[in-house]
Order: C-alpha cells, then sequence, then structure tokens
C-alpha cells in the first residue's frame, strides 16, 4: 500500500445509524420504516416524521431509482474522494430519497431524471458504502 495514500472520512456512526453501516458493509442498501405508519425515512433516525413512532424496522432496497437532483464538484476538499465528483439525489423506487456519488459516469453525461443502479463500493481499507451508475441504457 502506498504511503500517501489517503483514506475517506468515514461517517459519525452511533445508536441511530450504526445498523445500517453493518447493513451496508453486508452489501445491502437498507431503509429505515416506520412500523406504525410504514413511512420510509433515510438517514436514520430515532423517530417517524409523521406520526412520531420510536418503532421501526427496515427494508432492503432495490437499488434502482433515478437522479432526482445533481452536483458536480470540481474541487478536492476531502481526502479519499476523486474528482470531479458527482453528488446526486436519487428517488429509489421504493419512493424515499438517497443522497449518494455517481460513478462510471462523466460529469457532463449525468442528466436529471436518469435511470441509476446501486453499486456497493469498497474503498482500498474495506470499507463499503453505497454508490450508484447509470442504469443499463441510461447513458447516452
Ligand atoms: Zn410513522
Amino acid at each position: 500500500m502506498h504511503m500517501a495514500q489517503s483514506f475517506r472520512m468515514k461517517p459519525p456512526m452511533g445508536e441511530d445509524n450504526g445498523w445500517w453501516w453493518q447493513q451496508a458493509d453486508a452489501g445491502r442498501l437498507t431503509i429505515q420504516r416506520c412500523q406504525d405508519c410504514g413511512t420510509l425515512r433515510h438517514p436514520p433516525r430515532p423517530m417517524c416524521g409523521e406520526c412520531h413512532s420510536l418503532r421501526w424496522d427496515h427494508i432492503t432496497a432495490s437499488g434502482q431509482g433515478i437522479i432526482e437532483s445533481f452536483t458536480v464538484l470540481h474541487h478536492p476538499q476531502f481526502p479519499g474522494f476523486e474528482y470531479p465528483l458527482i453528488i446526486i439525489l436519487v428517488q429509489l423506487e421504493e419512493g424515499t430519497r438517497f443522497t449518494s456519488q455517481l460513478v462510471n459516469c462523466a460529469p457532463e453525461e449525468v442528466r436529471f431524471g436518469m435511470h441509476v443502479t446501486m453499486i456497493m463500493h469498497e474503498d482500498p481499507d474495506g470499507f463499503r458504502l453505497p454508490m450508484f451508475e447509470p442504469a443499463q441504457g441510461a447513458a447516452a
């Protein structure tokens, strides 16, 4: 391993979201679900914003969605990322939104409404996190 290799800063993982990262580590994109009203929410948090219930479970998302919004970052700010970086807001087919990174796509080809598929990215140190790439046939 190269000495100068910089690693991605890890997101804070606490009681509220540690389970979610364990699912990601197992290769699953999961969405928290309220057990009382069924509302999906992300990122994970203790209370349902709709009915204030504290009871929840989670579902495994299909990983299919469309790009609702995106931004292309050109300037390095964080170690462990390659630039330009395409940050996307994905509308998952389950109906909730997920902020992620688009990979395997040129910045000039990303479009609103583009169909994307989740891939489980793995850093050199083994840290796994969901990213997205254009769904088959979505890229020009
Ligand atoms: Zn609820």
